[in-house]
């Protein structure tokens, strides 16, 4: 059977022991971005693929060769979505969240679907936490919303992150730097791998971004976008790096970076961990001021980023997680078919009242409860054989200091309640 039926290539399943860091990383990400003024959205996972043609770039790879691109019964063509940030801009439009006309802060998390080729790092169906800030061009908010991403790291107990910035410039100044761009590349074209042969033709841009040694060479003294930029946009860009300066978060100016996707305009980053290897980008983003427009809304302009999951994830120290629901406050072991029943009762009386309470299913030796009862983690062990039965009473047993207490079994919730309290603020602080 398992020969037969696996995971296809690309995608995996995140198993306990290891979804406990998503599941940390999720609820931070709800914290901190609500603390920040952001409210969720869900978006759906497909869409009309011209959803993601128009706005990522007819000639980026993900566009060209990377979507899960299908006709539905209907004959329409619909994609799975490769990135979050067009179906946001397609929900705002859609429900008209321009109006009335404010500041609209959103984030979003779920799977993503790219065709790329799978390695450590880089996977068919992968994840994301993204936010999105719609209407206003104020560099403050730049640096506010990168600031709200190094503190959500920070949270995440990550260091030795790298924040790289630039600015891709406008309408205006990009068009210019592109010709001289091509200009610059025009006699070492023939040096340039395939790929980046077409992407001279399409899309110069991306040339900056090619992994080949080869392309790295032929552009090492390319002229880039930094002295091309128009006063508009070096302003906001030297606003953006003041700001962060105010923040104290440090950064590195890469006039190289690029995007792999299009829409970005002025501020584009990229968060990497030095930690990783070649797939080491755990963050990227930037600010989009014409995509609302393409979609048919008023003009508003946009910043937002999104952050990989699959790869912030294993980066995460087990100390770091401040939640261990899955760890009982109880195991209860019992002796005898009478201590059954009671035990069956008292852990949905238990539950009831938010107590975590587990017990051996298979109800074997009271030693070998008592091995089950360690494994799980739990702080307490409560036994019930017939002797207690008989009293009304249970044996409370701390698992850390071996002290067992007899108690009266009507006291029990009053008892628990607290300690399981306690464990909750103790795991959250
Ligand atoms: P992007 O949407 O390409 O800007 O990517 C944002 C982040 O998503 C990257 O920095 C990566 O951490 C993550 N990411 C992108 N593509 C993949 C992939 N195929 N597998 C795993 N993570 C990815």
């Amino acid at each position: 059977m398992t020969d037969k039926y696996h995971a296809i290539k690309g995608v995996k399943d995140i198993l306990p022991g290891e979804i406990e860091k998503w599941q940390f990383m999720e609820r931070t990400a709800g914290e901190v971005f609500e603390l920040y003024g952001f409210s969720e959205i869900r978006i759906p996972i497909f869409e009309k693929t011209a959803v993601f043609t128009r706005s990522i770039g007819e000639t980026t790879d993900i566009v060209e060769k990377e979507m899960y691109t299908f006709p539905d019964r209907g004959g329409d063509s619909l994609t799975l979505r490769p990135e979050g940030t067009a179906s946001v801009v397609r929900a705002y439009v859609e429900h008209n969240l321009y109006n009335p006309p404010s500041v609209v802060k959103l984030y979003y998390m779920g799977p993503m679907f790219r065709c790329e080729r799978p390695q450590a790092g880089r996977y068919r169906q992968f994840y994301q936490i993204g936010a999105e800030v719609f209407g206003t061009e104020n560099p403050e908010i730049d640096a506010e919303v990168i600031g709200m991403l190094m503190r959500y790291f920070e949270k995440l107990g990550l260091t030795e992150l790298e924040l790289q910035i630039n600015s891709l410039g406008c309408d205006e100044c990009r068009p210019k730097f592109k010709e001289a761009l091509l200009q610059f590349l025009k006699q070492k074209k023939s040096l340039l791998c395939e790929d980046c042969q077409r992407r001279y033709e399409r899309n110069p841009l991306r040339i900056f971004d090619c992994k080949s040694a080869n392309c790295h060479e032929a552009t090492k003294d390319a002229p880039t976008i930094e002295t091309h930029r128009c006063e508009n946009c070096k302003r906001h860009f030297d606003s953006t790096l003041s700001y962060l300066d105010k923040l104290d978060i440090q950064y590195t100016k890469k006039p190289k970076l690029v995007r792999g996707l299009d829409y970005y305009t002025k501020t584009a980053f990229e968060i990497v961990s030095k930690g990783l290897g070649s797939q080491n980008a755990i963050a990227g983003g930037g600010r989009y001021d014409k995509l609302v427009e393409e979609f048919g809304g008023p003009p508003t302009p946009a910043f937002g980023f999104a952050i990989g999951v699959d790869r912030t994830a294993p980066l995460i120290q087990q100390s770091a997680i401040s939640n261990q629901q899955s760890v009982p406050l109880i195991f209860i072991a019992t002796l005898g078919e009478r201590a059954d029943l009671k035990a069956f009762e008292l852990i949905n009386v238990l539950r009831q009242n938010g107590i975590r309470v587990e017990r051996d299913y298979e109800k074997g030796s009271l030693k070998s409860q008592m091995k089950k009862a360690n494994k799980s983690g739990a702080r307490y062990t409560i036994v019930i054989g017939d002797n207690e039965l008989d009293k009304d009473t249970v044996i409370l047993r701390d698992m850390s200091s071996a002290k067992q207490d007899e108690i009266d079994m009507e006291r029990i919730v009053e008892i628990l309640v607290p300690l399981q309290l306690d464990m909750d603020n103790i795991v959250r602080r």
